[in-house]
């Protein structure tokens, strides 16, 4: 993969796509993480002279503009943290982004507008989606590919595009790939995997990579009742995915088979119903045994002998990657098995990656040091599917 230091940038317009989708509560930014991993790239970029135009997604509007997914904030954080006016567009091809780029100078930076407001971005018709990375094309002499958590989708700016522009790679998806490649090629043992978050079927495609390559596989969060009823447990009311019953007690047996050690929860903090994760009030937490589960508890944490059991776990581990948390970690009374979790990847000195958008922003929620694991990735999906060997269009459009 050719990167940055591979172009000639100055005085050309360098079109960036970045992942710049960060979570908003109205206008106001309440995670600026994949703001500040997007910096690096554009400040080298305008340092060399680059006229820099960058476009990223946020959120999902239905392929029409619409001003809750705007990405106006994020001009004027992305702008902060440059230390250098942003402009913006107020569109993606059209007369606003054209006129941006046309008042570009070397060094300056520009933003375009949410580019899923165009319904081509994620078309699933190759020709419409062909037809809006054309008219992408026309704003830029040179491409750079740097959304690291997009490219494991097919859409018009992360795989169209860079097929109709000379490319390369910016330095956060050079990063990525060469910290995945640490799991999967070449790998130290042992290799613990914790993984955790709301739904199985989410993970189902990695947790079968992982049978065959992790040493260990710790569950939480809420996908471990699917797997604790598999094994005959009772679970109250807390997220069970029925359908994925024998799908779970077909990994079981395999981890059985080829000795990968399966640990789950012995015991969950629970409640009588989901707390209220906007106004956070205080709501009564039990902590229950997993052989003695009432029915109208929902579990929402994993207990404190857990907490320990999963630390010991990853203590002696030379590498860990974790995707998803323990626990309902935005309300604090579910927050501890997320914590306890991400203070064991600190405390061994095992290789630590933390991947998920959740999970990163768990970790930056509890007030980690991000810099103290050894990488968190900006991309939890696209992070995932790499793992499972898939391969991602948007670094395949990058190779050649
Ligand atoms: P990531 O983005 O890191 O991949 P996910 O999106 O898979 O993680 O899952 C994160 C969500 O899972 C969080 O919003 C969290 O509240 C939720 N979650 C964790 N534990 C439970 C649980 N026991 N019941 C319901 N939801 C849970
Ligand atoms: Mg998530």
């Amino acid at each position: 993969m050719r990167t940055i230091d591979d172009l000639r940038v100055a005085g050309q317009r360098v079109f960036v796509r970045a992942d710049l989708n960060v979570p908003l509560s109205g206008d106001t930014i309440t995670d600026d993480g994949r703001i500040r991993a997007a910096v690096p790239t554009i400040s080298r970029l305008a340092e060399a002279g680059a006229r820099v135009l960058v476009a990223s997604h946020l959120g999902r509007p239905k392929g029409a503009p619409d001003p809750a997914y705007s990405l106006a904030p994020v001009a004027r954080r992305l702008g902060e943290l440059l230390g250098q006016d942003v402009a913006f567009a107020t569109d993606t091809v059209g007369p606003s982004a054209r006129e941006t780029v046309a008042g570009l100078g070397e060094g300056q930076v520009a933003l375009l507008e949410n580019l899923r407001f165009n319904p081509g971005e994620t078309s699933k018709d190759d020709a419409e989606r062909a037809a809006f990375a054309e008219e992408l094309a026309t704003l830029a002499d040179l491409y750079v590919g740097d959304g690291f958590g997009a490219v494991h989708r097919k859409h018009a700016s992360v795989y169209d595009l860079p097929q109709r522009l000379p490319h390369a790679a910016g330095g956060l998806i050079a990063t990525e790939v060469g910290v995945l490649r640490q799991l999967t090629d070449e790998v130290k043992r042992p290799y613990a995997v914790v993984l955790g978050g709301a739904k199985v079927s989410d993970k189902l495609g990695v947790i079968e990579h992982l049978l065959t390559r992790a040493d260990r596989i710790l569950i939480g969060g809420g996908m471990a009742y699917t797997f604790l009823k598999a094994q005959g447990h009772e679970v109250g009311s807390s997220l069970l995915q029925e359908d994925q019953l024998d799908t779970v007690r077909g990994y079981l047996d395999r981890a059985r088979e080829l000795g990968v050690e399966f640990v789950l929860p012995v015991d969950v903090v629970a409640a009588p119903g989901f707390p209220d994760l906007v106004a956070k009030t205080p709501t009564s937490p039990t902590t229950v045994s997993v052989d003695d589960f009432p029915a109208d508890l929902m579990g929402l944490d994993i207990g404190p002998r857990s907490c320990e059991l999963y630390v010991s776990k990853l203590a002696d581990a030379a590498t860990v990657f974790w995707n998803g948390p323990m626990g309902v970690f935005e309300h604090p009374d579910y927050a501890e098995g997320t914590r306890a979790v991400a203070q064991g990847l600190l405390d061994s000195s095992a290789f630590t990656v933390v991947g998920g958008g959740d999970s990163a922003a768990a970790v930056r929620q509890l007030k980690f040091d991000e810099n103290a694991f050894g990488h968190i990735s900006t991309g939890g999906g696209a992070s995932l599917e790499y793992l499972e060997g898939k391969t991602l269009p948007g670094l395949a459009a990058l190779e050649d």
